[in-house]
């Protein structure tokens, strides 16, 4: 595990503020950090690789090469969009493997491309607390954030409903008898007895949560690196700021980004 006390000093030169204060005043951060972030970058997927061995994984590592070479080449939105999506590829491969279901519908859902198809039917969780808040309904307290539970945060169908969802959903029958527990749902679409779950996808916010829940780690400060990454692309989206510095602008975020969500991740 690399040492991230030794960066201090180099998260002191951000001094909290955000990546936007920097482009919008085109102010320069003078130095070279080129070697010092192609190592952590190259430690970096080595870590990725050593700890996951889901195929998905290459998006994240996919996502930091992006990120950097952009930055290299003075690309300003296209650096920070990576770097956020770097974030939250990240965090998702991390829940994943908390889960411990066989077959995960998530990841099979980002490999197969299906992600976006469950969303425009509207199965999404816009916050953790939706997912929690559902797993204490059926199961308490006491409730359990691993295995096939997790189905139950998702969305109640029939059998012709769900039928489109068969791998993306489990059979209640089989949740019951599993989980020791007694499940009474409509179909959420045709009022119907309810037979299978099919699963919510989580948006960005609800990664975050979801991430900290599962290593009970309070998540706030990489959903603030979240929103500063997104208030580089939105509203204002270009920037005049000199190409040949955007690498230490960029490094000097890397590394506070490196900082905040590896405790989490590894
Ligand atoms: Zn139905």
């Amino acid at each position: 595990m690399i040492d991230y006390k030794k960066y201090d000093r180099y998260i002191k030169k951000f001094k909290n503020r955000s990546i936007l204060d920097y482009l919008i005043k085109n102010e320069i951060i003078t130095g070279n950090y080129d070697d010092i972030i192609s190592d952590l970058i190259d430690d970096e997927i080595s870590m990725i690789n050593d700890k996951f061995d889901m195929p998905i994984k290459k998006c994240a590592v996919k996502a930091l090469q992006s990120a950097y070479f952009c930055a290299k080449n003075g690309m300003a939105s296209a650096a920070f969009e990576n770097n956020r999506f770097f974030l939250e590829r990240l965090s998702l491969l991390k829940i994943i493997s908390c889960m411990d279901i066989e077959n995960n519908p998530y990841e099979l859902a980002l490999e197969r491309k299906e992600w976006h198809e469950l969303i425009n039917n509207r199965f999404t969780l816009y916050g953790s607390a939706q997912f929690v808040g559902k797993l204490n309904h059926y199961y308490g307290k006491n409730f359990d954030v691993k295995n096939v539970s997790v189905y139950t945060t998702g969305i109640p169908l029939c059998g012709i409903h769900s039928k489109k969802f068969a791998m993306y959903s489990m059979d209640i029958s089989k949740i019951e008898k599993e989980t020791n527990i007694k499940i009474n749902e409509k179909c959420s679409k045709c009022d119907k007895k309810a037979t299978r779950f099919v699963i919510a996808l989580p948006k960005a916010g609800a990664i975050i949560g979801l991430l900290g829940f599962y290593n009970n780690k309070d998540t706030r400060n990489i959903g603030k690196l979240y929103a500063d990454y997104s208030r580089v692309l939105h509203p204002y989206g270009f920037y005049s700021y000199p190409k040949e510095y955007l690498i230490n602008l960029w490094s000097l975020d890397l590394i506070r980004l490196f900082t905040t969500i590896n405790k989490l991740i590894f």
